[in-house]
């Protein structure tokens, strides 16, 4: 028999969100006929927009044709490189900086190759899963140690500090995952704190992986939407960025990693270079009937239809934020981010979420999964249908 990869042992039993789907099947089969509003996960449920949704057609219609067919794209199309250069980035960078992907997540675990089992890394405590579990796969997590893995720096960020890290903890050349606008705790971090986490990875030698897949959601133009918005950013961060929350491409698949080539190793040898090596290596591009609804995306149609869907979605959060506010419950979020961060001061966040659950009969994700400092906060996404969204506020406000 073979040996198991050991790294897979060190992953934590119980991952998120198949107990949260366990407890909701228990609590279904115990109360037959009761209406379960999910505000937990957070995937989209609009349809794709027309315009959008007529690029992925139109694609798919040309690959049945000689002058439309493509074949393998390593690195992806180049005019949506381009385009998303000078969409997301004001041309700033070359194409071959820009890679496309089949997702954000994707590229988050495949990313972690680069750095190998030796690495140091941070993350923000709580953060998206995929950060931690990735690193524990590849082995630079070491072992779990109580509550946390050992080779993990986490940074807590809790409403002491207004959800953003003190960053002193940070090693020398460590790996530093960063998401704003955050999942789960909906916090956008603003132009003076990006600042500083990126005078400080520059200062310790550290590459930052910056997770921006919901800067479709700010409205607010005084927060960045990039870390490329900070000078000297291009020499210490990795942006990774996705369609599936703006554009609803959850299913279809598609985001892009910006790795700039001004990124060094110690070795002085370069990350872009490397990351170029891997993309055709173990990865042979992402589809191209989803890069061509990508392109419809970011024209100037597309453009104005993400700003919808976005907007929707944003009108949700508002409705949650403002059932809860009104309920006295503090949050954060909600705000140029689609999640609601609840705090219920003193619980324990597994058993706030089962009373939410049978008073309500609403699903909510518990801030413990996410990391340590998420005890005693309940994670509310936006992601839903407009009318189970009232209903769901509805039941808050009586029943909560
Ligand atoms: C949803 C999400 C992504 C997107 O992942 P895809 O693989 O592109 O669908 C990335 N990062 C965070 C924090 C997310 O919540």
């Amino acid at each position: 028999m073979v040996d198991r990869n050991p790294y897979i042992a060190h992953l934590k039993a119980g991952y998120l969100f198949p107990e949260i789907a366990k407890r909701r099947r228990e609590f279904a089969s115990s109360h037959p006929g009761a209406k379960i509003i999910s505000l937990g996960v957070g995937n989209t449920t609009e349809p794709i927009l027309p315009h959008i949704n007529s690029g992925l057609t139109d694609g798919a219609r040309k690959l049945g044709t000689v002058e439309g067919y493509s074949g393998y794209q390593d690195e992806g199309l180049a005019e949506l490189r381009k385009k998303i250069s000078d969409v997301f980035y004001r041309g700033k960078f070359d194409i071959d900086e820009v890679f496309i992907s089949d997702g954000a997540k994707c590229d988050i675990g495949r990313l972690q190759v680069l750095f190998g089992s030796g690495a140091s890394i941070a993350v923000q405590d709580p953060s998206y899963p995929v950060y931690v579990d990735g690193s524990v796969l590849t082995g630079a997590a070491g072992g779990w140690k109580g509550t946390g893995y050992a080779g993990i720096t986490y940074l807590p960020c809790t409403s002491d500090n207004n959800f953003f890290p003190d960053l002193e903890p940070i090693a020398h050349n460590s790996i530093i995952y960063f998401c704003s606008p955050n999942n789960p705790t909906g916090a956008v971090s603003d132009r003076g704190q990006l600042s500083a986490l990126v005078k400080t990875a520059i200062n310790k030698g550290c590459v930052i992986i910056f997770d921006a897949a919901y800067s479709e959601f700010i409205r607010d133009s005084a927060l960045p939407k990039t870390i490329y918005e900070i000078d000297g950013a291009d020499t210490c961060a990795i942006e990774v960025n996705s369609f599936s929350k703006p554009a609803g491409f959850t299913g279809v698949r598609l985001g892009w990693s910006v790795v700039p080539k001004a990124i060094k190793y110690s070795t002085g040898e370069s990350v872009n270079a490397d990351w170029s090596r891997i993309a055709g290596t173990i990865f042979n591009g992402a589809s191209n009937i989803a890069q061509a609804g990508g392109l419809a995306a970011l024209d100037d149609e597309g453009i104005k239809e993400i700003k919808a869907l976005t907007d929707f979605y944003l009108g949700n959060a508002k409705l949650i934020r403002d059932a809860l506010v009104k309920k006295g419950v503090s949050c954060i979020g909600g705000e140029n981010s689609p999640y609601i961060w609840a705090h219920f001061p003193g619980r324990d966040s597994w058993e706030v979420f089962s009373e939410i659950l049978e008073k309500c009969h609403v699903v909510t994700t518990p801030g413990a999964g996410f990391g340590p400092a998420g005890q005693s906060f309940i994670r509310f996404s936006a992601f839903g249908r407009r009318a189970d969204v009232e209903e769901a506020c509805v039941r808050l406000g009586e029943k909560l």
